[in-house]
């Protein structure tokens, strides 16, 4: 019998670019994380920070959804109405997007699509600990990246079609899925017209208006956020990486399918074990060495 994927190990039926770039931090810890996932108050303000910013310009349905359908269309009706908003506020909050990645179903939210110099330049931003402390700038840089890198290619290949709406249809078989017919009136209710109702228009609708935005920047930005004044402690632009990315990419699926294992850090980087939640506990590979 052949090996388990991680996905079927992990009851999984996505993997988020969060997880794929979080294993150029630690593999291992990726792992455990999705096993045993937890918060900490650190995450709780990185994530009121989102939150805040997001109200500035996102276009929210106010319904609360009944079904994961409900809720995969409320995605894609913010995601459009944030695209569509673009050329006028110049930027989208929290836009989710999909793709594939060696035939596994890949998933993300991007923090921000910022309308710059005519092009569209995909924007992160990491909330971190102001004072200068280890959790500081610079401290996952290469993870932090890599989630921009992998955005970025997942956004061109919806942009230039290689990923169309009939792939994710068929990858999430939608045709033949009904909003809860509650969910349905709260959408009409609000004025919204029949060619937006239902799964397969209105995803059809937010493909094709990723793919009409203005052409994309080749570069990404990333922004660190002090997580308790909100300040921008310092933001780089760089280059998108494609040739990084292709190298990363064959080994990082390579865990995905099962071929191997969750590899912990190298003992060149065991100093992020102090960090770690797991040391000492599910994880003893660098425990008293
Ligand atoms: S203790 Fe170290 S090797 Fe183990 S999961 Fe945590 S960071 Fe990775």
């Amino acid at each position: 019998m052949g090996r388990v994927s991680a996905l079927e190990r992990l009851r999984k039926t996505s993997i988020s670019v969060k997880d794929i770039a979080s294993q150029l931090w630690c593999e291992k810890q990726m792992e455990l994380y999705l096993m045993q996932p937890y918060s900490t108050p650190a995450m709780a303000k990185g994530a009121a920070v989102h939150a805040t910013i997001q109200e500035q310009v996102f276009v929210e349905l106010p319904l609360e959804p009944v079904t994961w359908w409900d809720r995969l269309y409320k995605w894609a009706y913010e995601n459009y109405n944030g695209i569509m908003n673009i050329g006028r506020e110049g930027y989208c909050r929290e836009v989710h997007i999909y793709g594939s990645i060696n035939g596994y179903r890949i998933s993300g939210q991007v923090d921000e699509l910022r309308l710059s110099d005519g092009r569209i330049m995909v924007v992160e931003d990491k909330t971190i600990n102001g004072n200068g402390s280890r959790n500081g700038v610079g401290r996952r840089i290469d993870s932090d990246k890599m989630q921009l890198n992998i955005y970025h290619k997942l956004l061109e290949d919806m942009k230039m079609r290689r990923y169309t709406y009939e792939n994710f249809a068929r990858s999430y078989g939608i045709e033949d899925k009904k909003l809860s017919a509650d969910f349905e009136k709260g959408v009409r209710s609000l004025g919204v017209r029949d060619e937006f109702v239902g799964l397969g228009p209105m995803y059809r609708k937010m493909f094709d208006a990723v793919a009409q935005m203005p052409v994309l920047s080749d570069a990404v930005r990333l922004k660190y956020l002090d997580r308790d004044t909100k300040n921008v402690i310092t933001e780089m632009d760089m280059q998108y990486d494609r040739k990084g990315l292709e190298a990363y990419l064959p080994d990082a699926m390579k865990y995905w399918s099962g071929n191997r294992d969750a590899r912990p850090v190298s003992e060149e980087n065991k100093s992020r074990c102090m960090s770690c939640r797991f040391f000492g506990k599910q994880c003893t590979v660098w425990w008293n060495r």
